[in-house]
C-alpha cells in the first residue's frame, strides 16, 4: 500500500501509450485508470490543437480517448482551474481528475475558498512546472533565435534548463538562461513562480530526479494524500502501471533542482519588483493608461469572480464610453484580488494592451504577505 510522502518512478505498461507520453505515461495511465474504475466521471485535460502552440481544453469520459492528451505542452499557457468553472454546472455533483500544475492546483484551492468548488469531487494529478513560455514569444523566440520557421517545428522539449526543439531537418537547444537573457524564454510570472512540486495535489509527477536507466522513461512520483495513494495502489493492482523505489541519489537530485528553482524565482521577484518599487503607483497609472476595457483579466483571473459587466452599469466605478478606463478601477481590483493572487500571469498573457497586470499584482500579494504576515514569511501554498 502506498504512503503519503512516498516517492517512486512509475511508467504505464502500454507500449504505444509510452511512446506518446512524455516521461513514461504514467500521468495519462493514472487518469484512464481513474475513469475505468469510476473513481471519477470525468477528465478535464489538454491536448494539441491546431499545432504544438495551442494547447486545448478537453472534458473525456471514455478511458481511450485520453491517449490524445499525453505528452506536455509547454507553450500551452492554458489556466485549468478557471475552466473548471465554466463546466461547473455540468459537473454538479460529478467526480472530476484534473492534471494540474501549481497554478492550477493554487487556482482550485483559491475556488474552493469561495465555495465554487468542492475539493472532496476532485483528483487532482499535479505536474512539476519549471515553466511555460507563451506561445507569442515561443513564435519569435524560434524565429529570431534558432532561425526556424516555428511552423516546421514538431516537437519542443524542456529538459536539462534547455528549451529544445525538433524541426524538419534537425534540431536545436538553447539554454533557457540565454534565451531569458534575451528577453525570450519563459512568461514573467513563471520565472518568479515559486510552486514547482504541486504537493497540495494528489500526487505531484514529473522529471526531476528520474536517473540511470529510467530516465525519460518513467516519471517521479511524490504521493501527497490518501487518494493520491489509493489510485496509484489501484493501477498497480489492475497491472496498468509498474513502480519502483526513487533511486535515493535522484531524489536527492530532484530536491536540489527545485531548491535552484526557488532561488531562481527569488532572484526573478529581486529583478522585477525592484525596479517597479519607487514607481509601483506611477507605473501602474501609466500603463493601465492603454486600458480598452475588454475585461479579459476579469474573465481569466481564478481568483476574481465577479462578472466583467457589472463594471459599467449606473453608479459604478466604470464610465460607459470612455477608454481608457480610470486608473482606480484596477486599483480597486488589485485591492480586491492582490491578497489571494497566485501570480498565474492569465490577466497579463490575456490583456491585448499588453499591460503587465500579474506583475503589479503579484508584487502588491508579495508586499502584503512580509507585511501583514511577516512570521509566515510565505503564502499558503509554500512560497
Ligand atoms: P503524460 O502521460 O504525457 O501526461 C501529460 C499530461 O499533462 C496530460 O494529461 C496533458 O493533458 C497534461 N498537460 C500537458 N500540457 C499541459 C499544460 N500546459 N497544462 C496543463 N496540463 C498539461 N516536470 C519536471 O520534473 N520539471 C519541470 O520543469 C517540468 N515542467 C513542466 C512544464 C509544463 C508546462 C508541463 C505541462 C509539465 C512539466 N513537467 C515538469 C512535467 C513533465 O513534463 C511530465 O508531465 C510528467 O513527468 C508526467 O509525464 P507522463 O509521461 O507521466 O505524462
Ligand atoms: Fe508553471 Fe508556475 Fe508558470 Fe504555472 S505560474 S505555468 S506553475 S511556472
Ligand atoms: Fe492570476 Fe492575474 Fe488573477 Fe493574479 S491577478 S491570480 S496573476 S489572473
Amino acid at each position: 500500500m502506498a504512503k503519503k510522502g512516498e516517492m517512486l518512478y512509475a511508467w504505464t505498461n502500454d507500449a504505444a501509450l509510452a511512446k506518446k507520453a512524455e516521461c513514461g505515461g504514467a500521468v495519462t495511465e493514472l487518469l484512464k485508470y481513474a475513469l475505468e474504475s469510476k473513481t471519477v466521471d470525468a477528465v478535464l485535460a489538454v491536448k494539441r490543437g491546431v499545432d504544438l502552440y495551442d494547447a486545448v481544453p478537453v472534458i473525456v469520459t471514455k478511458p481511450a480517448e485520453l491517449d490524445q492528451c499525453a505528452g506536455s505542452l509547454h507553450c500551452g499557457t492554458i489556466l485549468m482551474s478557471k475552466l473548471v468553472l465554466e463546466y461547473a454546472p455540468k459537473f454538479a455533483g460529478k467526480k472530476i481528475g484534473m492534471v494540474v500544475k501549481g497554478c492550477d492546483m493554487m487556482g482550485m484551492y483559491e475556488l474552493a475558498k469561495r465555495n465554487l468548488v468542492n475539493l472532496d469531487n476532485l483528483v487532482m494529478i499535479g505536474v512539476n512546472c519549471g515553466g511555460s513560455v507563451s506561445p507569442v514569444t515561443a513564435r519569435k523566440m524560434i524565429k529570431e533565435k534558432y532561425g526556424v520557421d516555428p511552423n516546421t517545428v514538431t516537437k519542443e522539449e524542456i529538459d536539462k534548463g534547455q528549451f529544445i526543439i525538433e524541426y524538419e531537418g534537425g534540431h536545436k537547444g538553447i539554454s533557457v538562461d540565454e534565451l531569458e537573457e534575451a528577453g525570450f524564454g519563459r512568461r514573467s510570472n513563471c520565472r518568479r513562480c515559486k510552486v514547482k512540486i504541486p504537493r497540495q495535489a494528489d500526487l505531484a509527477c514529473g522529471n526531476w530526479g528520474v536517473i540511470g536507466d529510467k530516465a525519460g522513461k518513467a516519471t517521479f512520483v511524490e504521493v501527497c494524500s490518501e487518494k493520491g495513494a489509493k489510485l496509484l495502489d489501484g493501477a498497480i493492482k489492475a497491472k496498468k502501471l509498474t513502480t519502483e523505489a526513487a533511486n535515493p541519489k535522484g531524489v536527492e537530485i530532484r530536491g536540489k533542482v527545485e531548491g535552484a528553482m526557488h532561488k531562481l524565482g527569488d532572484k526573478w521577484r529581486k529583478h522585477d519588483f525592484e525596479a517597479l518599487a519607487p514607481v509601483l503607483w506611477q507605473t501602474i497609472a501609466t500603463e493601465t493608461g492603454r486600458c480598452m476595457k475588454c475585461y479579459a483579466c476579469i474573465d481569466h483571473c481564478p481568483v476574481c469572480i465577479t462578472r466583467a459587466d457589472k463594471f459599467e452599469q449606473p453608479d459604478m466605478m466604470v464610465r460607459h464610453g470612455v477608454i481608457p478606463a480610470d486608473p482606480m478601477f484596477h486599483l480597486r481590483r488589485f485591492a480586491h484580488i492582490s491578497d489571494s493572487c497566485i501570480n498565474c500571469g492569465q490577466c497579463e498573457e490575456c490583456c491585448p494592451s499588453e499591460i503587465p497586470l500579474a506583475l503589479f499584482s503579484h508584487a502588491i500579494r508579495t508586499e502584503a504577505d512580509k507585511f501583514f504576515e511577516p512570521k509566515l514569511g510565505k503564502s499558503a501554498y509554500t512560497n
